[in-house]
């Protein structure tokens, strides 16, 4: 059988696993970490730093393609791998998304609508970003950031130095605070072959710049349900992308504006698991392994939400409810603010 590569072994990379060895091919996690939650699922793992070049060497001559959970792996690990194996989705994508910079202004580039954005480095361009773009807005690192890490807001003026300083000098934008009504994400593929599946649209909340919960049906009227499906096809196909991306969108009354991208698959497309025959998982493992995309309809209604921290402590309860799955990412640790798991509940 074949083996696929999973760059980072947390929960995104366990489900990944558990999808591949389904299929009949094997998981191969590569993580710094000992023991991650990939790991337990996995056929095999490997633990070694991302500089590690013998350890990757052997990681990418041992698989057939090579996928991430994780947009984060370092250029210089990624030029190693790619000139051993097929890295997918590709370099494009990872080098578009790993800078909010970059990524604000490919997404610009492609005529899609984003908050108003300006590079900071300082004062001094904090202050002109701000004459131009105004408060209420959000000053983001640009680089690794997740769970809303590394963002300030800046509500007034007066708090830009405060903004600064949350930062710690790292590079950063600022982005115009954008009034939304809600707030929802396509989760879309593209196979080898180029053809685009995209699932039904999520309704996202967040509480503490964390996804709490995904809905579906998403609120949406039946433009900004198709809105949001071309706009992603075309983000995908800008990048000649092969595999699941996820696509934060703000819902306004002027229409759809791209919060932003994730080259992989994501947490607001759980809910597939148990709402479509074939889930973001599935689908990941099809299009990175060359397969044809599966198709992702909709069977049901259905509520996804993280279990975060002490929320894990209520799975005995949410265990006798009816229609509710449960999936646990196998960490013991449950600090706050860690995603511990999560639950599906069946509407219909
Ligand atoms: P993720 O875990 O989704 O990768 P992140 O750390 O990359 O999160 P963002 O998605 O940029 O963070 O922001 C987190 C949340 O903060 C958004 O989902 C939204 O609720 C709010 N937010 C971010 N940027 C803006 C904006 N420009 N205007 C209004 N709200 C925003
Ligand atoms: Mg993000
Ligand atoms: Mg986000």
């Amino acid at each position: 059988g074949s083996t696929l590569g999973i760059l980072g072994g947390g929960q995104l990379g366990r489900m990944i696993a558990v999808a591949a060895g389904r299929l009949g091919l094997q998981a191969h996690v590569y993580d710094p970490a000992e023991a991650p939650p990939a790991g337990q699922l996995a056929a095999r793992t490997t633990t070694a730093a991302w500089d590690d070049e013998a350890a990757l060497a052997a990681f990418a001559d041992a698989v057939d393609v090579i996928t991430y959970e994780f947009e984060n792996v370092p250029t210089a690990s990624l030029d190693l791998l790619g000139a051993r194996r097929p890295i997918r989705p590709g370099r494009e994508a990872l080098r578009v998304s790993q800078d909010r910079l970059t990524e604000k202004e490919f997404l610009s580039g492609l005529g899609l609508s984003v908050a108003p954005f300006a590079a900071v480095h300082d004062a001094a361009s904090l202050a002109e970003a701000m004459a131009r773009i105004g408060t209420p807005a959000i000053l983001k690192t640009r680089r690794f950031g997740y769970d809303g890490k590394g963002q300030a807001r800046i509500a007034a003026p007066g708090d830009a130095q405060a903004a600064l300083d949350a930062v710690q000098g790292a590079p950063a934008i600022l982005e115009g605070f954008v009034a939304f009504r809600r707030e929802v994400s396509v989760i879309a593929a593209r196979g080898l072959d180029g053809s685009v599946a995209c699932f039904d649209p999520g309704e996202n909340v967040h509480e503490d710049g964390i996804l709490r919960t995904t809905s579906v049906p998403a609120r949406l009227t039946a433009t900004q349900r198709t809105d949001a499906v071309l706009l992603a096809a075309r983000i995908l196909n800008a990048l000649d992308y092969v595999g699941v991306l996820g696509v934060e969108l703000f819902v306004t009354d002027a229409g759809l504006v791209v919060n932003e991208i994730a080259p992989r698959v994501h947490n607001s497309g759980h809910w597939t698991q148990n709402g479509c025959a074939v889930d973001q998982f599935e689908q990941h493992v099809r299009a990175v392994a060359g397969w044809p995309l599966g198709d992702g309809a909709r069977h049901a209604d259905v509520v996804m939400e993280n279990l975060i921290g002490d929320d894990v402590d209520r799975v005995p309860e949410i265990a006798r409810e009816a229609d509710t799955a449960i999936h646990l990412y196998g960490k013991d640790a449950a600090r706050p603010g860690r995603k511990m798991g999560h639950v599906n509940r069946i509407l219909r």
